[in-house]
């Protein structure tokens, strides 16, 4: 491999430019020329191509979205799509690419592993929906925000003595659910993992309000249900009437943690060396601290396991 190229896809999320800034300063460090693509498949499909150098990243490490900006390509998903997308590569000496995105942007990334082109994934989204990674590149930052979210949150309920549910994203994951809700001790977390009954959250706020809880903060993840459904439903099995927020895109934006930076920028680099020893198709990851590739196949044929410690030890400590 000498010469690569680099674009986000999907949804944005927080860490991407920082991804970004890691490919192409790794591949420059190890003497590869790097391009981006602008908008992601539909950029490659229009040959919208431009050669990066190491202050064409500058200055976007602490920065949400992504210079490259992203797009949602139909024209992809079809075979001629994929084959335009690999022509424009070849035609420009480019035989390897790293895909910044989600389950989708991985199955475009593995069509075109089979044309030729030797791809990487790199897990950005907010969701946490990628399994053989622990962390998504954007989860820890979409988990602050709505952390930060709650803490203002509690501070208003708490003075009204009253109840909130906050609407979360993930529509098949609910991890931003559950680490937003066991780090700010809310009362009850939604999941579409874990089934639930409303008449048992239900009684279990009238319970907790009788023994003395001066608040309760009810997270739910979009997949387990609408914010508004979930409150219409509990006022209506228990008369109390909470508020509802729904944070929606906000949890996209602002500046990545430095966790998410920090993953970024080893994920950016460890693709960069996959490539160059020849590897292709694969998704790049830490486990435990240990960096690891997964076929892609494996990666969109699995669905990530739901941590059921971690939602036991939330409901065992908001009693
Ligand atoms: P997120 O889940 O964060 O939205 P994503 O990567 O899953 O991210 P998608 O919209 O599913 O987002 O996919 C992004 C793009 O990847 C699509 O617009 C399309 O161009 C391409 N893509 C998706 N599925 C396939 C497929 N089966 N084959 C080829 N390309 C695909």
């Amino acid at each position: 491999v000498k010469s690569i190229a680099v674009l986000t896809s999907g949804g944005d999320s927080q860490g991407m430019n920082a991804a970004v800034r890691a490919v192409v300063r790794s591949a420059l460090y190890h003497g590869l020329e790097v391009y981006g693509v602008q908008r992601g498949y539909q950029g490659l499909i229009n040959n919208d191509l431009r050669p990066m150098d190491l202050r064409s990243v500058g200055d976007i490490i602490q920065r949400g979205g992504t210079i490259l900006q992203t797009a949602r390509c139909k024209e992809f998903i079809t075979a001629e799509g994929q084959q335009k997308g690999a022509d424009v590569l070849r035609e420009r000496g480019i035989d390897g690419l790293v895909v910044i995105g989600g389950d989708g942007s991985y199955q475009g990334a593995n069509k075109l592993s089979k044309l030729g082109i030797k791809t990487m994934g790199l897990p950005g989204t907010i969701d946490n929906d990628i399994p053989f990674t622990d962390f998504t590149i954007g989860f820890d930052t979409a988990v602050s925000i709505v952390v930060d979210a709650i803490n203002k949150l509690r501070d208003t309920m708490t003075s009204h003595e009253r109840s909130s549910v906050v609407e979360v994203m993930g529509r098949h994951c609910g991890d931003i659910a559950l680490y937003a809700g066991l780090a700010s001790g809310a009362e009850t977390i939604l999941v579409p993992e874990v089934p639930f009954d409303l008449d048992q959250v239900a009684s279990r706020m009238q319970e907790n309000f009788q023994s003395g809880k001066r608040h309760s903060i009810i997270v739910v993840a979009e997949g387990a249900g609408r914010g508004e459904d979930i409150t219409r439903g509990i006022t209506e099995r228990s008369g109390i009437e909470p508020r509802v927020t729904v944070l929606g895109h906000i949890q996209r934006g602002g500046n990545p943690t430095h966790n998410d930076r920090i993953l970024a920028s080893q994920l950016g680099d460890f693709a960069v060396r996959m490539l160059m020893e020849g590897q292709s198709s694969k998704s790049c990851g830490i486990i435990r601290g240990e960096l690891v590739a997964t076929d892609i196949d494996k990666v969109v044929s699995t669905k990530k396991p739901f941590n059921m410690d971690l939602y036991n030890l939330a409901l065992r400590l908001s009693q």
